[in-house]
């Protein structure tokens, strides 16, 4: 019984030294000679590069205290036999194919620069008129039913931009679309923002942007859930799982990417009426719809074959034994994989993992640190498929992490450039993200808001800048509140699916190479991040966040922000389900729990603030505090979304149609979008009883 045992509350001048020493280690120098090894290479997911790096990466941790494994998972991977071709009946060839550049020393070294496909589109061939359709989005084609354009039966051009590709394609074929086109437009990162690489950031005319076309909004993962056939801990089936079969989360028709170079001249010919103002991209001439007088022909052969793909699990065990074993461990997560040789994506986020690793050893060197807490750094693989690594990950060991794990860290693309820092979080992790910013410098390099491009897209902090400017001054901020998760990287399965509190964050700038050859080192060094220090910010953000999760004896986690959050959400969706179904709909259960949870979330954070204040306060009441702010977000998993059992969350999902981007109350819009009051009734009683839950959980009801 350790409920009289006194607090062992640290003195604060302890902890304050060994955060400085922390923000001291981070070197700019360390982070380019790693990034520049990484990204030798190509590594795409599952091939030699990628195993290689695997290996690097494994020793590079071991070498720095870590306990580093490689752990495969089986999955199902896809890569293109023969260049795909995409030609017309009027003997238009697209060239298919990145540029060698000579000031790109890695572009002109690897048949990867040939290999511009989509992941997971089937192969085939399809011969139709060609569409255009914009961001392929549901509105776009409504715009052209409206005009009388049909998809049905054609191939449909569209520009990357607005959602995530897979559902772009998705969205064709439901409406009878035989093949599908997407392609970089220069408005969104070509000449339209600025200089294209190597004159200057932005995406030169041969470059393609790769991907998954999977259908990300349906389910996260393997389509195919290769490892559930060997695992000992799951006999489920795909549909069991995921909700849909394999089939149902892939293409059907061929998909391929285009670089604005290839895609101009079918644009330019392509006639028929003239497009709404919205589809007019930055290409000079007047964008038309078609379709088209001639015909196109989409060609494209990939193999599908099981292989397995390296994750490596790296543990730094806590010293302090935790009694409990609920709290007990943080999980920094990154992927390794690229499409190319990925010097952004992701691998700015791998050489500041390295650098987080080696922080955290000279921490340890001193003898002082009381690490309470496990730090587990997960180096995936397979995220560029559709987050095939983390996913299976947080599948196998999905009861382990739920008990243990009290908050999963992302970092992606750790710097796109010298703009603002970007921070998407649940809101319980907004006070401890806000206050670690407060006490990492920002880099000097950063551009001024008024010299960030004039992406309207971005939003910006409103405060003026200063001279000494900390992390916390240069975050972009909606209303000054953190933004909420959508999907698109590896914190999915472990917030959607397992109810992990999680945050992902990443440096915004002017990125034209995403998923090109040319998202380089090259580009990294006179583009990107020439001096290395956003990298090195970004390096001490996160291991200061690890840090604090790691070592607090209070868990740093607060419930008022979250609940705040929630309420606010709450008053728009009830506003909606107002105007949508009158009377029919009853939110009073779910307005009730909000308030209750509000309530709750109060007087938890009160209460955990003046833990320590006196000398009665006793070990295993922090302990009992501690357990219910680690675990509290476990309650917002319901039965399942309707639609898309996998996403359980009942606060957030990605976006249906959109992917990336977030979606409040996911269950309530989809009867929003069928226009359901029977379902948007279950779905309130649903995230009601997760809500009561959840602050019945925070006050610790027995
Ligand atoms: N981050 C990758 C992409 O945007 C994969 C995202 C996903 O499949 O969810 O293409
Ligand atoms: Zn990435
Ligand atoms: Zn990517």
């Amino acid at each position: 019984d350790t409920s009289h045992e006194p607090s062992s509350i640290q003195p604060k001048d302890n902890e304050v030294n060994l955060e400085k020493l922390l923000l001291s280690v981070p070197d700019h120098e360390r982070l380019r000679e790693s990034l520049r090894y990484i990204t030798k290479r190509s590594h795409v997911a599952g091939t030699e590069g990628d195993w290689e790096n695997a290996y690097y990466v494994r020793d590079r941790l071991r070498e720095f205290g870590f306990d580093a494994n490689i752990e495969g998972v089986e999955v199902m991977m896809t890569y293109p036999v023969d260049r795909p071709k995409v030609f017309t009946s009027e003997g238009y060839h697209a060239k298919m194919s990145e540029d060698i550049l000579v000031e790109d020393v890695t572009s002109g070294t690897t048949q990867w620069r040939n290999h511009t496909f989509l992941a997971y589109s089937p192969s085939g061939q399809v011969t139709g008129k060609l569409v255009y359709a914009n961001f392929g989005m549901p509105e776009d084609f409504d715009a052209l039913g409206k005009m009388g354009v049909t998809v049905n039966g054609t191939i449909v051009i569209m520009r990357y931009g607005g959602c995530f590709r897979g559902l772009k394609v998705m969205n064709a074929e439901e409406r009878g679309a035989i093949g599908s086109i997407i392609y970089s437009d220069p408005q969104q990162d070509g000449f339209s923002q600025g200089p294209t690489y190597p004159k200057g950031p932005w995406r030169p005319p041969s470059g393609v942007q790769r991907g998954s076309v999977q259908h990300i909004s349906k389910c996260a993962g393997d389509p195919w859930r290769i490892y559930l056939n060997n695992s000992q801990s799951s006999n489920s089936t795909v549909k069991e799982v995921c909700g849909y079969e394999t089939h149902d989360m892939i293409p059907k028709h061929p998909a391929v990417p285009l670089s604005y170079e290839d895609a101009m001249p079918l644009l330019e010919k392509l006639g028929g009426l003239s497009a709404p103002s919205e589809f007019q991209g930055g290409l000079a001439f007047n964008y038309t719809v078609g379709p088209s007088d001639f015909d196109v022909t989409i060609h494209t052969n990939h193999t599908f074959f099981p292989r397995t793909i390296p994750n490596v699990i790296a543990t730094l065990t806590a010293e302090v034994s935790n009694k409990a074993n609920t709290t007990s461990a943080v999980i920094l997560g990154n992927h390794r994989d690229a499409w190319v040789f990925g010097a952004v994506d992701p691998n700015s986020g791998t050489t500041a993992l390295l650098e987080v690793a080696r922080t955290f050893q000279v921490l340890k060197q001193t003898g002082q640190w009381k690490q309470r807490r496990d730090i587990i750094l997960a180096s995936w693989s397979g995220e560029e498929y559709g987050l095939l690594g983390s996913t299976a990950y947080a599948e196998l060991n999905a009861q382990e992490s739920q008990n243990r794990v009290i908050a999963y860290l992302n970092v992606d693309c750790a710097v796109k450039g010298n703009y603002s820092l970007q921070v998407s979080a649940t809101h319980s992790l907004a006070k401890l993200f806000r206050e670690a910013a407060q006490q990492v410098p920002a880099p000097p390099v950063l551009a001024s808001p008024s010299q960030q491009s004039n992406n309207t897209r971005i939003l910006r902090r409103k405060t003026p800048v200063a001279n000494n400017r900390s992390m916390a001054d240069v975050t972009i901020w909606k209303d000054q509140e953190v933004l909420t998760l959508g999907s698109g990287s590896d914190y999915t399965a472990f917030l959607d699916r397992l109810g992990i509190s999680s945050l992902d964050m990443s440096f915004l700038g002017s990125y034209g190479q995403y998923h090109s050859v040319y998202d380089s080192m090259s580009w990294m060094e006179q583009q990107g991040d020439p001096t290395f220090e956003i990298h090195q910010a970004m390096t001490r953000l996160w291991a200061l966040l690890a840090f604090r999760l790691a070592t607090d004896e209070k868990v740093p986690i607060h419930m008022t922000e979250q609940a705040a959050r929630l309420v606010e959400d709450l008053q728009v969706v009830d506003t909606s389900i107002q105007e949508k179904f009158g009377n029919q709909v009853d939110t009073s259960s779910l307005d009730q729990a909000a308030m209750h949870f509000l309530n709750a979330a109060m007087a938890i954070d009160n209460e955990h603030s003046r833990l320590g204040e006196y000398a009665t306060t006793s070990a295993s009441q922090i302990e009992d505090i501690n357990r219910r702010l680690s675990l509290v977000e476990r309650e917002f998993l319901g039965p399942g979304l309707p639609k898309r059992p996998y996403y359980r969350h009942v606060l957030q999902a990605p976006g249906y149609y959109l992917g990336y981007g977030s979606q409040p109350f996911p269950g309530i819009h989809q009867a929003f979008y069928d226009g359901d009051a029977k379902l948007a009734q279950s779905e309130v009683l649903v995230a009601a009883k997760a809500v009561s839950n959840a602050a019945s959980l925070l006050r610790g009801d027995p």
